[in-house]
Order: structure tokens, then C-alpha cells, then sequence
């Protein structure tokens, strides 16, 4: 099925490590056409990356991405793809200082359930809607998992601004079906769209924009209703919608990682599937890695979703295995708490150890966990890669403020500006 959408025969998207460091390798060759030509959607996506799988779960870091370019590079060359690299993490700083966004969502989704909004979704999403190029993205993100960012803002701004449904319930269908879906980067880029996100400003799919930047043979195959795009207008908001959200910045302390003491036991999530590289250099008496089947299904994950997520699993356990020997043990549990305890006791472990998820459902999950396992003796003791705690407080406004910040780090990384 894939096929219509992906012409060769090489596996799409990265789903190991070995296979993201390649595709990052190739990609990096071409990275310098990328703010030229990253905007236009062609068949097979051959100018971005398709690294955000692989990204978003950790196979590959954004400083690994951006030490890459930047060790071919001049940072002025490759800066506008530096710039999309860091705008995940710059969402995810925003939304861990305002993790009720997240929480209000998932609210919403639950009051949407049954309403005429939520048959009207379903309608569209089961039976298509009335322009077909929109039906053709819909496809796509089901069939293969992915589309392009401006497939993504035509697709959002089309269900919002022009079929007039509720932007949770669209952020939901891509939620999943998006390999890549975060979090952050799918909530926060459906409330832009919306014009939630960024007062007084909100994006529209325009007929004259899809002509310019989507490959013509798509337009061709699926040429109907594309007149309903002439002159989109944003909808209106609900007075009192727009609120500036204050930001809350938390507190973490890295060093707590060299604290735990007796048998300590690694879990690694699928938050951060490299865990076990990051802290390779303390003993661990096991090492257990879990995939939360139980959460997966009840967010309705699709097949393709989950084929994704166990093999990034198992190229997890492989990898541990070469850092640990055998004390590494891979479940993808009907519910992560109960694997974790089982396998803490059988372990005999005083503490388990865990990279911190960020707000999202691996987060959701944690004060059950962390209750069970009390209950048993067993502390969890989660720890943050440094990285990620030096750019968690710049993203309290707006991207470029956090740019600014952030460039000079970033820049620091590649071996042309040491
Ligand atoms: C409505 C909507 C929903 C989205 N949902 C998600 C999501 O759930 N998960 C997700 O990772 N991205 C999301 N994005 C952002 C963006 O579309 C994808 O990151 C990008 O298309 C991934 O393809 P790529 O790896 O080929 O990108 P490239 O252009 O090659 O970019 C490289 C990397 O930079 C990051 N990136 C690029 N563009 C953005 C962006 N606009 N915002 C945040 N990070 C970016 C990604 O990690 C990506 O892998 C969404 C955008 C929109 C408009």
C-alpha cells in the first residue's frame, strides 16, 4: 500500500539507531538546499530528513543532528534546519511549563466524545471530506505514518478554518497515526493553527499556496473541491479563548543520578529509547524496557503506529544488550506499573532508575508507578539529560526569544566553530 507514496524500497523512516545515523548521514550531504526546498511536498519527501520517528523516541538526539550538519557546515548554511530541529524541543519546554494544556486536552477529548462535532470527525476521517487533496493526506498519514510539516499546517488549518470541527479532535487523528506524534509538537502546532497558540494569529490553507508547494501530479490525481480553498477565512474564537498561558518553570537536579545506592535496576521507556548509551557508565543490576501496550491502545494507536514502536523496542534491547550482556529484558506490557513491580521484586532492586519523561503519557502514568513501587520499598529516581535541563527554561515565550538563547549552544556543538 505503500507504494503510492513511497516510490523506492528502502524502509521509509528509521526504526533503529543504525538506521537513523545512516539516514542522518545521507541526508546531511543535501542539508544545504534544505530552507530552499524544505517547504515543497513531492512524493517520497526528498527534501526533509523524515527523522522525527526517530527523533521524537530518542533513536537519535538533536545534538546528535545538529553536531552532524554543523561538522560539515558553516551554522549560517544550515541554520534554518538547526532552527526546525530545536523548535521540538523549544515546544517541549513550553508545554513542561504549562503541562495543563496537555491535561486540558485530553479533558476535551473526553467531553467530545458523542457530540455532533465528533460524528462529523468521524465521518470525515472514515469516508473522507469534500477537497481531495485533503482525502489524500488523510491517507497517507494513515498508510504510511507521516506527512510533511506543510501537509500537516494545509491539513489542520482545512479541518479547523474550513470544515469548522474541533482542532482537538483533528490533533487526535493525527495523535494516532503520526509516527512521530508528541506531545508537545502535535497539541501546541494544532492550537497554532487554531490561533490558540500565538494570539491574533492563526494559518490558513489557501488553494494559491498548495498550487505553488504540492507536487502537481498529487493536485492532478485528486483535483476536487481544491475551489474551496479560493479564500479561506480564520473562524472566529470564542471570546476569551486567547489567553496568554504564564509559565511555571520547575526544578531538576542532575547530579541526582549518582546518588542512588544498593541495587539499582534501569528502565528504559519509550520517551528516550537511549538511556542505556546515556548512563552506560553506572552498574545496574537489570536492565527492563517497556512499551505501555495498554496505553497505546487506549489512545487508539494504529497498527502501523505500533509496528513502528516494538521495532524501535527491540533495536533498544539489542543495544542494551551490547552495553550490559543478558540482564536486559524487553516487555511491551498490557500495563507498564505491573511489569515494572514484577520485575523490581524478581530483581530485588531498591531503586529503579529512569530517564524523566516529559508531559505526555509515559509522565501520566508516573504517581501510580511511583506509589506502587514505594509500596514494595523500591524508590524511583528519575534523572534529566543535561541537554535538555540547559534549554528547559528559555522556552517561557515565544520561539526566536528561545532561539536566540539556544543558538549560541547549539552553535558550540559543531567541530568548524570550536
Ligand atoms: C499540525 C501539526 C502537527 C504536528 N505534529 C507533530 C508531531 O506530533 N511530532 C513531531 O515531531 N512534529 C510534529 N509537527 C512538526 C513537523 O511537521 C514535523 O516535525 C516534521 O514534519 C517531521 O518531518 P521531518 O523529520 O522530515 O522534518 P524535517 O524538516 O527534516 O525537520 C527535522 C526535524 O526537526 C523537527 N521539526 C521540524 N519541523 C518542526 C516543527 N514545525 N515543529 C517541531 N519540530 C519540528 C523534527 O524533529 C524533525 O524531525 C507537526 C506540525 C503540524 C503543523
Amino acid at each position: 500500500m505503500q507504494r503510492d507514496f513511497w516510490p523506492s524500497s528502502d524502509p521509509p523512516f528509521a526504526q533503529t539507531r543504525e538506521q537513523a545515523l545512516r539516514r542522518l548521514g545521507q541526508f546531511a550531504q543535501t542539508v544545504s538546499r534544505y530552507s530552499r526546498e524544505r517547504n515543497h511536498v513531492m512524493v517520497g519527501h526528498p527534501n526533509v530528513s523524515r527523522l522525527s520517528p526517530a527523533i521524537r523516541h530518542r533513536l537519535i538526539t538533536e545534538s546528535e543532528v545538529a553536531q552532524s550538519v554543523l561538522d560539515r557546515y558553516a551554522f549560517s548554511t544550515v541554520e534554518k534546519f538547526l532552527q526546525e530541529i530545536y523548535w521540538r524541543r523549544y515546544w517541549k519546554s513550553w508545554l513542561s511549563m504549562r503541562p495543563q494544556v496537555w491535561s486540558q486536552y485530553l479533558g476535551d477529548l473526553e467531553d467530545l466524545r458523542g457530540s455532533e462535532g465528533w460524528e462529523r470527525a468521524q465521518e470525515v476521517i472514515d469516508n473522507g471530506g469534500p477537497v481531495g487533496v485533503m482525502n489524500a493526506f488523510a491517507a497517507e498519514l494513515r498508510e504510511t505514518g507521516y506527512l510533511h510539516n506543510h501537509a500537516r499546517m494545509w491539513f489542520a488549518a482545512y479541518w479547523v478554518h474550513t470544515l469548522q470541527l474541533p482542532w482537538q479532535l483533528g490533533a487526535d487523528f493525527f495523535f494516532r497515526h503520526l509516527l512521530d506524534s508528541d506531545p508537545a509538537s502535535n497539541t501546541l502546532s494544532w492550537r497554532w493553527v487554531s490561533g490558540l497558540q500565538t494570539p491574533g494569529k492563526s494559518y490558513l490553507a489557501r488553494r494559491s499556496n498548495l498550487e505553488k508547494y504540492l507536487a502537481a501530479e498529487t493536485i492532478q490525481k485528486n483535483p476536487e473541491g481544491i475551489e474551496l480553498l479560493e479564500n479561506p477565512s480564520p473562524l472566529p474564537l470564542p471570546m476569551g479563548t486567547i489567553s496568554r498561558i504564564p509559565a511555571n518553570p520547575g526544578t531538576s537536579d542532575p547530579s541526582l543520578a549518582q546518588t542512588a545506592q544498593g541495587r539499582v535496576g534501569l528502565w528504559i521507556h519509550e520517551e528516550d529509547l537511549l538511556a542505556g548509551e546515556l548512563l552506560r557508565e553506572r552498574h545496574f543490576e537489570q536492565v527492563f524496557i517497556t512499551g505501555d501496550l495498554q496505553a497505546w491502545n487506549q489512545r487508539g494507536f494504529s497498527e502501523v503506529k505500533q509496528k513502528w514502536l516494538t521495532s524501535a523496542l527491540a533495536d533498544t534491547q539489542y543495544r542494551c544488550q551490547q552495553l550490559y550482556g543478558q540482564q536486559v529484558r524487553l516487555e511491551i506490557t498490557p500495563k507498564t506499573s505491573e511489569g515494572l513491580i514484577e520485575w523490581a521484586e524478581e530483581a530485588k532492586l531498591q531503586t529503579v532508575m529512569a530517564l524523566r519523561p516529559e508531559v505526555g503519557l509515559v509522565h501520566d502514568g508516573l504517581s501510580e508507578i511511583e506509589q506502587r513501587l514505594a509500596q514494595r520499598g523500591v524508590a524511583l529516581l528519575l534523572v534529566d539529560r543535561e541537554e535538555d535541563l540547559q534549554l528547559a527554561p528559555y522556552g517561557k515565550a515565544g520561539f526566536f526569544p528561545f532561539w536566540k538563547k539556544v543558538s549560541p549552544i547549539v552553535r558550540a556543538l559543531g567541530s568548524l566553530s570550536r
